[in-house]
């Protein structure tokens, strides 16, 4: 049987560990014929991203840091260089002072914000710039946002701002590139536990009132996000751009707290 992936290679930017939604989506990618290449941040991270990615059958990780321009084309390169062309991108990436991740939105510092944007927001960018010039006969990329980037949220802050711009480049790099053939989206992942996650303040409590209100009554988990990302990226959704898919057990559509929710 021929799977959604066959003769599909892509990357995959942001796998920290096997809790990271990076790893979901990789693995639901891989389950179905996809070859993968890996980019990591720093030589930290080597050692956890290397054993995962063999796990998955790649011996093809590079190393990236995001808000590094020649970084990013030296990627593009060894890309270039071994696969000649790509078919898709994950970009699983964001960052901010944890220290502004709590407390409120208007005590953000200008440094905070310049960098919260430069990594969340126009590393995207940055990356399609690239990756559409290895993209001749069409591709898909993906992007991961967040339900703060349409509602307020406790201490999600200048990432809800910066998760605002994401989605708002993603129509924009749909429209640029959609003549070429390529296919932009993002996915609004409900709350999940992981490294970067556990950085944002009383994170517990979010978990718990989005399982209690959310119409599915459960969060999500990181193969849930990888099934959503597999259509997104394979040819299921060909008529699909410039879409934000909200992949959170359907708490988007709540408009108050659910009457058998219990109390916090
Ligand atoms: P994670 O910590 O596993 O992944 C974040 C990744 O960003 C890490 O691999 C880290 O190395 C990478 N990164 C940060 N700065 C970088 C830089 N300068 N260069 C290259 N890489 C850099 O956490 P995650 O929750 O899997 O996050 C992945 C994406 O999903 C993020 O954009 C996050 O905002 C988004 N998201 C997360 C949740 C959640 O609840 N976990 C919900 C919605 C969206």
């Amino acid at each position: 049987m021929t799977k959604l992936m066959d003769s599909k290679r892509g990357l995959i930017m942001g796998l920290a560990n096997d809790k990271s939604i990076a790893w979901g989506i990789a693995k639901a990618l891989s389950e179905h014929g996809a070859e993968l290449c890996f980019s990591y941040q720093g030589e930290q991270l080597k050692k956890r991203v290397d054993p995962l990615a063999e796990r998955l059958g790649s011996d093809f990780v590079v190393e990236c840091d995001v808000s590094d321009e020649a970084s990013i084309d030296a990627l593009f390169d060894a890309i270039k260089e071994k696969w000649g062309k790509i078919d898709f991108i994950v970009h699983a990436i964001g960052f901010s002072d944890k220290a502004e991740l709590r407390g409120r939105y208007v005590d953000t510092t200008r440094s905070n914000f310049n960098l919260t944007m430069d990594i969340s927001v126009f590393s995207f960018t940055a990356v399609a710039q690239r990756a559409a010039k290895l993209m001749p006969e069409g591709g898909s990329m993906l992007t991961m946002t967040y339900y703060g980037a349409e509602r307020v949220m406790p201490h999600y802050n200048v990432m809800g701002v910066a998760k605002a711009a994401l989605e708002a480049s993603v129509r924009y790099l749909a429209e640029d590139l959609g003549k070429d053939g390529i296919r932009v989206n993002s996915i609004s992942a409900g709350p999940i536990k992981t490294l970067a996650a556990s950085g944002i303040g009383d994170f517990r409590y979010i978990m718990k009132w989005n399982e209690y209100n959310s119409p599915l009554r459960r969060n999500v988990t990181i193969d849930d996000v990888g099934g959503s990302a597999l259509y997104l990226l394979s040819d299921l959704s060909a008529g699909v751009s410039g879409e934000t898919h909200h992949v959170d057990a359907g708490y988007h559509v709540v408009g108050m707290k659910a009457v058998d929710a219990p109390d916090m």
